[in-house]
């Protein structure tokens, strides 16, 4: 999909409602998973607009979305940006509501969020709220689409916000890159603009040519915000009927639209936007990085935006996602160019483009031919070997058990996101297919993709850090960065097309299709994990199907604590980072297959010991357990060169600190500082570069450390899997980890010395922005709370709640310091913490700080003064999301993981308690929650 924008990033999502049930597919028009129970409802209004409306019996709150069949390819040609900005502006008031914050206040009331993005092709708008505050929270939202405002003064702040926003990604490359390669397309097709828009494009620029952005923002909302081009999606636990009832009750003002005003979206299918006539085909590109080594090849294939039921590219991905022997990845592993790469098609009314990027070794990036060579020389033979019918075959199957088995998403925010943004994309019957399944299987089609993926039809580009950018002959104007741009060389454009050879065979068919999808009915219920076992060094924790998630999928936790400091200093820290790499490493091709079938693993660092999970269907899950387990343990023979390579990308990875925004290298200095055990970055980096502290050896001494005789294993088996199956999962884990420990793991063992350290006096750190030419400063300024009582759970979540929108409204929408404005109660480690962090370029650090502190200090008096009434629906909002069952696996496993790894089953019923700690001080005044803040 595109490079969305989106102006949400002060949005925090939280966790959910949705959930399942069993149900045959098919109700209605709409296809469903099997596993749905959703009923949905499709209709369109008189005006136009077209109505999906869901009915998801678990659903807590209103979920609501508006999708606008209108993007960054409708940006008229003197206002580039023009829909971002107008994204940016329809959310601030309409003549009914010109309050500007009237929407965001009544969601907040209510236990509500909101958030918007624009992508190529779509803007879309989605918010959830508390079932109380629907009816007039929708009535505001009809009216953005109705009469907004855009009133000027609005306008003059927010293009700031945007222009804020343009500099925040000025200096990332892969923006640099996607801009690059789309700025040289055809000049007939809007590909080749510039999306975001900034000052200068939408302002400055405008009004020297005596042209309004006022003006330009109500003519663009009236061309393309009309009704036949808008769908509005309601998810809620009410009828089908209901929802739509209550759409029409708001929406039916929305002016009628006929073919003549609202005419269907332009497409530019038929208009090529690279090809060897008009000059821009066949290019070769260098820009440059601190980062890492990056090979771009980019190539125009045949527009896929009707095509969706044949959904041919996923063949594609299979081909290119195979990391067994014999394919592309492992060859490029073996000759050390590449450490892995990605892919995607972007298809919208512009066309379609599928680009591949390769992330460089050292080696690879002084030998970008060589890359390329290996991978034509793999497509030729795939192409040579024809398209395999079985292949595509099994790619449908198991298409179709991921949809039909499919984990509900965790909020309405997202559901309805999602469904929008489809109904843009698909007819109604096809939302919840399109793009997931392959209904009809068409080998020609794929064989006209792999015909177009060659040498002569293709853009080449370089992330080099090697690349003099003071030297480079041409300056991209939007994004500000030099580059060289040249030909192709024909005689490697000729020897590409004949690659063959490397040993390279077609991927094989697909081996672990889940086939075995019945159901136990084993659960622990509302009661919480029971105890599988507790002796040997292993604390062993079962719950078996979670009710509302009745899918055939399970999850197992382990986790392997470390005997007790073993772990000194900042290279013991990247040795234990480099193991969890190592073992991806070593483990990437033999588990690659079970990956693609839907079961796979992680594997984390923990400064206290590893994080080991699985997650996904069941029926293999035994296998994965017995690949994985004892490569954690000892990566074997592979893991010299497997360590080696993990070092220098390590290396890599931390010396790219464009990778981050300015505000992201605030937190990580935050958490390095603040936080016992961890280092900084620079710390990190120095270790991993000197050979005498990091080292194969090392390494090996240190692995030797971990997996000791002290070593214990916490675990905990939910999903489709029984008490008997989940004993054997638990013992073979423990098995292959060599946990020999005597003792049993008493909680009390596992809780460690609190983590994050406690200044004498208020502490403040400053660092320069490491982002070379990068103009942002991000401030962070933070208050401890300490460990917090359940009540004082209940106070902070309030106060969370409530902090959002005056911190954003006082230094973001008022004071205008930067797009980057969070104001927020966070959970450290064991700690809470109330912060406040600004990124951007209009204050110097010290006056965003006392501005910062300033709004927090008004902040008393707002909470002092808050009427019962907003207290008691705030305290509603909140009690409904500690309610919440959860909607995922991960999300049900979750949340009494942490409780066995801090302190055992006395904390499994903490939800309960707050929110019996709710009920208890319902009635009384705002007191209690001044006191906690
Ligand atoms: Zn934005």
């Amino acid at each position: 999909s595109a490079l969305r924008q989106s102006t949400g990033l002060h949005q925090r999502s939280r966790s959910s409602a949705a959930s399942l049930g069993l149900q045959r597919p098919g109700d209605g028009l709409i296809r469903k998973p099997t596993s749905d129970p959703r009923q949905y409802k499709h209709t369109t209004f008189a005006s136009g607009l077209g109505v999906l409306a869901v009915q998801d019996a678990e659903a807590k709150t209103t979920g609501f979305a508006m999708a606008v069949e209108a993007g960054m390819l409708e940006d008229p040609p003197d206002f580039q940006g023009l829909a971002h900005f107008a994204e940016h502006m329809v959310f601030l008031g309409s003549e009914k509501y010109p309050n500007t914050s009237a929407f965001s206040d009544e969601l907040a009331l209510h236990g509500g969020q909101h958030n918007a993005y624009t992508s190529s092709d779509s803007t879309v708008y989605y918010g959830q709220v508390g079932n109380d505050g629907a009816e007039k929270a929708l009535d505001i939202f009809a009216q953005f689409f109705i009469s907004p405002s855009f009133a000027e003064s609005m306008v003059d702040k927010e293009i700031n916000a945007v222009d804020s926003e343009h500099k925040k990604n000025q200096p990332n490359v892969h923006r640099r890159m996607y801009h690059l390669l789309r700025s040289r397309a055809n000049p007939a097709s809007p590909a080749h603009q510039f999306t975001t828009g900034d000052l200068d494009t939408l302002k400055r620029q405008p009004e020297k040519d005596g042209k309004s952005l006022v003006e330009a923002l109500h003519a663009f909302h009236k061309q393309n915000y009309c009704a036949k081009r808008m769908h509005l999606v309601i998810v809620s636990s009410a009828s089908t009927d209901a929802s739509i009832e209550l759409a029409h009750r708001s929406f039916d003002a929305v002016p009628a639209a006929t073919d003549e005003t609202c005419p269907p979206r332009r497409e530019y299918l038929d208009t090529p936007m690279y090809s060897h006539e008009l000059g821009n085909l066949g290019r070769h590109f260098v820009i440059g990085t601190k980062g890492s080594p990056e090979l771009w090849v980019t190539f125009p294939v045949r527009p896929l935006r009707h095509r969706y039921k044949e959904l041919a590219e996923v063949y594609l991905w299979s081909v290119l996602g195979h990391y067994g022997a014999g394919g592309l990845k492992a060859l490029l592993l073996q000759q050390d160019l590449s450490q892995t790469y990605t892919y995607e098609a972007e298809t919208t009314v512009a066309g379609t483009m599928v680009t591949v990027v390769f992330h460089l070794t050292e080696k690879g990036a002084a030998d970008p031919d060589r890359v390329l060579e290996c991978f034509f020389a793999y497509i030729n033979i795939v192409r040579a070997d024809g398209v395999n019918d079985r292949l595509l075959d099994d790619v449908r199957r198991l298409h179709q058990i991921l949809f039909d088995y499919r984990e509900q998403q965790a909020s309405e925010l997202a559901v309805v996101q999602t469904l929008a943004q489809a109904l843009t994309e698909y007819p109604p019957e096809d939302v919840l297919t399109g793009g997931s399944l392959v209904d009809r299987p068409n080998d020609s089609l794929v064989r006209e993709l792999l015909d177009a993926l060659v040498p002569s039809n293709m853009n080449v580009a370089l992330v080099s850090p090697a690349f003099d950018e003071s030297k480079a002959p041409h300056h991209e104007r939007y994004y500000n960065f030099g580059f060289s741009e040249a030909p192709l060389s024909a005689a490697l454009v000729d020897r590409w097309a004949k690659a063959s050879g490397f040993g390279l065979r077609a991927p094989p068919e697909l081996a672990f299709v889940p086939r075995k999808l019945d159901l136990i009915e084993d659960s622990t219920g509302d009661a919480g994990p029971e105890v599988l076992v507790q002796a040997g060094g292993v604390d062993g924790w079962w719950l078996g199907m979670a009710p509302n998630i009745p899918l055939p999928k399970a999850s197992l936790q382990l986790k392997v604590h470390f005997p007790a400091a073993v772990r000194s200093g900042a290279e013991d820290a990247v040795l234990a980072a480099l193991h969890a790499r190592v073992v991806q490493r070593v483990l990437e091709q033999p588990t690659d297959m079970l990956a693609t079938c839907g079961v796979s693993y992680t594997f984390a660092d923990l400064s206290d010991g590893f994080e080991l999970s699985f997650a996904g269907f069941d029926e293999h899950m035994a296998d994965l357990v017995a690949l994985v387990v004892p490569a954690v343990r000892d990566p074997g023979a592979d893991a010299s060169w497997a360590f080696e390579q993990a070092r220098r990308q390590y290396v890599l990875d931390l010396a790219d600190v464009a990778r981050l925004e300015s505000h992201q290298h605030a937190l990580e200095a935050f958490e390095s500082l603040t936080v016992r055990g961890a280092h900084s970055r620079a710390a990190l980096l120095a270790a991993a570069r000197d050979p005498g502290r990091v080292s194969l050896r090392a390494y090996r001494q240190l692995l030797a450390t971990w997996f000791s005789k002290d070593t214990r294993l916490s675990a905990l088996v939910a999903g489709n899997i029984g008490r008997e199956r989940g004993r054997a999962l638990v013992a073979e884990a423990a098995k292959g980890l060599g946990v020999r420990s005597q003792g049993v793991v008493a909680p009390t063992n596992l809780a460690s010395a609190p983590r994050v350290v406690r200044p004498s006096q208020t502490l403040e750190a400053r660092l320069p922005n490491p982002i070379p030419g990068d103009p942002n400063s991000a401030t962070l300024v933070v208050y401890q709370f300490g460990v917090p009582s359940i009540a004082d759970r209940v106070h902070l979540s309030l106060l969370g709640e409530f902090m959002d929108r005056p911190v954003f409204e006082a230094l973001r929408t008022e004071r205008q310091l930067g797009y980057v404005v969070f104001g927020y109660v966070s959970r450290h480690h064991s700690i809470v913490e109330v912060r406040v962090l600004v990124q951007g370029v209009r204050e110097a650090p010290d006056t965003v700080e006392a501005l910062a502190e300033e709004t927090l200090r008004k902040l008393t008096k707002l909470v002092d003064d808050m009427p019962a009434e907003e207290l008691a629906t705030r305290r509603h909002a909140l009690r409904t999301e500690l309610s919440k069952p959860p909607a995922r696996l991960a999300d049900f496993a979750g949340q009494y993981w942490n409780q066995i790894l801090e302190g055992g089953e006395n904390c499994f019923r903490r939800r309960a308690m707050q929110v019996a700690a709710l009920d208890a001080e319902n009635g009384t005044s705002s007191r209690l929650l001044a006191a906690a803040w």
